[in-house]
């Protein structure tokens, strides 16, 4: 390594990229970043370090998009969410059919009372939502870290239960996020395929003040997924991927700006070959990631 690399390297580190591999395998660097509570950090690099685990055959395209930036664009990139602070809730867990009472108690989402939480859906050969969820969140974060930003997950695992999704809501307002996004795949009828954003709408309720912060957060996911990862928009729901509900309690609880994607359908064999590549899947975290940048920019 010249000297000048090595000067690169350490300014790298100075500002808590995602390069500096050998301080984030344990409790310092994710720790540090996401408040104590939750510290995937392990998780991360343990995902990060094999990401052709899942798809041997496909292993040489995917080194491309999980490589390091140039260290110049990584300067550029570090200073850009620096100060923002994001929770990313990755939808349902793993471990959530295990304990369907639990997952089945109602919750107060305002408008009505709701299950705790879902098992969520999952493509025809059982590739989970909730794994699928929890991929493009560590991804995500990921690059958020690399851009600068705090970054916060609703949960730290995918082998364990819950939390409802009132708690879901909870963390990001405690975390005075700047910006919350839950991250879904959809389990619509087979034909039916394409990604929406959901927003918040007002009900007389906490989330009233940042409906409108929220939306413009929608619209700026939409474009950058809709461009990023070439999925169409829905045919099924919401108009050019933008829909707005009243239901859902990770919105009606919110107090900061929040959206929910469902990136697309797990039953449709298009769009669920493509969620099951780790490079795809990446794609979809670079997008979104983004999408969040364009807003919080
Ligand atoms: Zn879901």
């Amino acid at each position: 390594m010249t000297s000048k690399a090595l000067a690169t390297a350490l300014v790298a580190c100075a500002l808590g990229a995602a390069a500096c591999g050998a301080t984030a395998n344990g409790a310092s660097v994710g720790s540090a970043q996401d408040g104590g509570s939750v510290s995937p950090a392990q998780d991360t690099a343990a995902d990060f370090a094999s990401p052709a685990k899942e798809a041997g055959t496909n292993s040489a395209p995917l080194s491309a998009p999980l490589a390091e930036s140039p260290a110049a664009g990584k300067d550029i990139q570090a200073k850009a969410l620096s100060g923002k602070v994001v929770v990313i809730d990755p939808g349902h867990n793993g471990g959530n059919y295990r304990d369907t009472a639990a997952i089945n108690k109602k919750v107060n989402v305002l408008t009505q009372w709701k299950a705790c939480d879902t098992t969520g859906t999952s493509t025809n050969d059982n590739y989970s939502e909730a794994a699928f969820t929890w991929d493009v969140s560590q991804r995500l974060a990921k690059i958020l870290k690399s851009r600068g930003a705090t970054v916060k997950l609703t949960r730290a695992n995918n082998t364990s239960v819950g939390p409802c999704i009132t708690q879901r809501a909870a963390i990001g307002n405690k975390a005075k996020a700047d910006a919350a996004i839950s991250i879904h795949a959809d389990g619509a009828p087979s034909a039916d395929h394409g990604f929406h954003v959901i927003m918040p709408k007002k009900i007389d309720g906490p989330v009233d003040p940042v409906v409108g912060a929220s939306k413009r957060l929608g619209i700026d996911v939409r474009n950058a997924f809709r461009s990023g990862t070439g999925i169409p928009y829905s045919t099924y729901i919401g108009s050019k991927a933008l829909d707005y509900r009243s239901d859902l309690g990770g919105l009606n609880l919110s107090t900061v700006p929040k959206i929910f994607i469902e990136c697309g359908n797990m039953r449709n064999a298009k769009e669920a070959a493509e969620f099951r590549q780790p490079a795809f899947r990446q794609k979809i975290a670079l997008s979104l990631a983004n999408g969040l940048q364009s807003y919080l920019k």
